[in-house]
């Protein structure tokens, strides 16, 4: 009875991990409590806490020069945490423009000190990602952020960047897991959980650890990295059922085979579905093929005045949320690692059928 939730963020989860959840919602192996109930200085909380840090350090390949937090706020609290801890207040830092969610990053952090933006694709209407040797990067900079996934344009790094001596800080929220990814290339890395790990509102960042310890004076305490290590993401109380259930999504996605066998599948379900849009005359993706997202599909019909029936015609066939971000329109599919591959299929037949009836 389950629909196929194509979902940007809060997005699909595995069902294996909700039916747990559900089984263990009145009372967590034995202990009598919901794991929402539960203190966080528990023996049974700090169990699950740090399985589940333990369980993302594995999947990610996490080395111990790095410090693995689970913080609150989402992925835009990081968007001032990051310069607040990073930047000094006479310094400055680099940023790449490739969307939406880059622009807001870019935004927030020149709040704080000065922001370079070297490179943009915004002019071609961000279909592409910027040559890397044309980027006016610089050794002087505090840190090179980018966002290696574009959740609303569809937009994916197929690289990571080389920033030189000079950290590198990734907003890795809708591309978390979804790939192997060389952690030990980054100062940086944080991830709104809402895509690939688990509820909203918790945010994971993964930071080598000699960048903790730079937080600006003014820095609030909540978002003082330091503070967040030194207690073990634990100074005020934790988001609890969440990090419980980012827990339950590690352990489901090493039974898959961890990220490396994940990455190869949606490797597989993003061509499946990109190769039928081509093969198309109805439907169509403007992203530079080399840079299409694996994880965020978006596509136009031939008539945007079709767009409403082709919505009705999904739901009613629970394909759900395929509702292009209203600042592109158009569609979007989100294929999360936890949407299985039925349901590009489902999907791709029913963009088949529609095209036939009314292309
Ligand atoms: N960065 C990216 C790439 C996103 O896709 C999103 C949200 O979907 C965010 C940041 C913001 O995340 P949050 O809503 O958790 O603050």
């Amino acid at each position: 009875t389950r629909a196929y939730n194509f979902c940007a963020g809060p997005a699909t989860l595995p069902e294996e991990v909700l039916r747990q959840a559900r089984d263990e919602m009145l009372d967590w192996q034995g202990s009598g409590m919901s794991v929402m109930e539960m203190s966080h200085r528990s023996d049974e909380f700090v169990s699950i806490a740090e399985t589940a840090e333990r369980d993302l350090r594995e999947l990610a390949g996490v080395s111990d020069d790095y410090a693995v937090l689970f913080m609150q706020g989402g992925a835009s609290s990081q968007f001032a945490t990051i310069p607040l801890n990073l930047m000094a207040a006479d310094g400055s830092a680099d940023y790449v423009n490739t969307g939406i969610w880059s622009k807001k990053a870019i935004a927030e952090a020149s709040r704080y000190g000065k922001v370079n933006v070297v490179a943009s694709s915004e002019e071609g209407g961000f279909t592409t990602v910027p040559d890397q040797s044309q980027w006016d990067c610089s050794v002087e900079a505090s840190y090179l952020h980018y966002t290696p996934n574009e959740t609303i344009g569809g937009l994916e790094f197929d690289f990571v960047p080389d920033s030189g001596p000079v950290p590198l800080v990734a907003d890795m929220s809708s591309t978390m897991l979804s790939r192997p990814v060389d952690v030990s290339k980054f100062g940086l890395i944080y991830a709104g959980a809402q895509k690939n790990i688990g509820p909203s509102g918790l945010v994971t960042v993964i930071i080598r650890k000699d960048l903790l310890g730079h937080a600006r004076r003014e820095t609030p305490t909540m978002m003082n990295y330091q503070v967040i290590a030194d207690n073990g993401s634990m100074y005020n109380t934790p988001a609890t059922y969440s990090w419980y259930l980012a827990g339950l999504v590690f352990k489901w996605l090493k039974a898959q085979g961890g990220v490396e066998a994940i990455g190869q599948l949606n490797q597989r379900k993003a061509s499946k579905l990109y190769n039928f849009i081509d093969d198309s005359d109805f439907y169509a993706n403007p992203i530079a093929p080399r840079f299409r997202s694996w994880m965020n599909v978006p596509f136009t019909l031939a008539e945007d005045s079709l767009n409403n029936d082709f919505l009705a015609g999904a739901n009613a066939r629970g394909l759900l949320n395929l509702k292009g971000h209203r600042s592109v329109g158009g569609m979007r599919a989100s294929l999360y690692n936890a949407m299985p591959e039925a349901g590009v299929d489902a999907l791709i037949d029913y963009m088949a059928e529609f095209a036939r009836e009314r292309g």
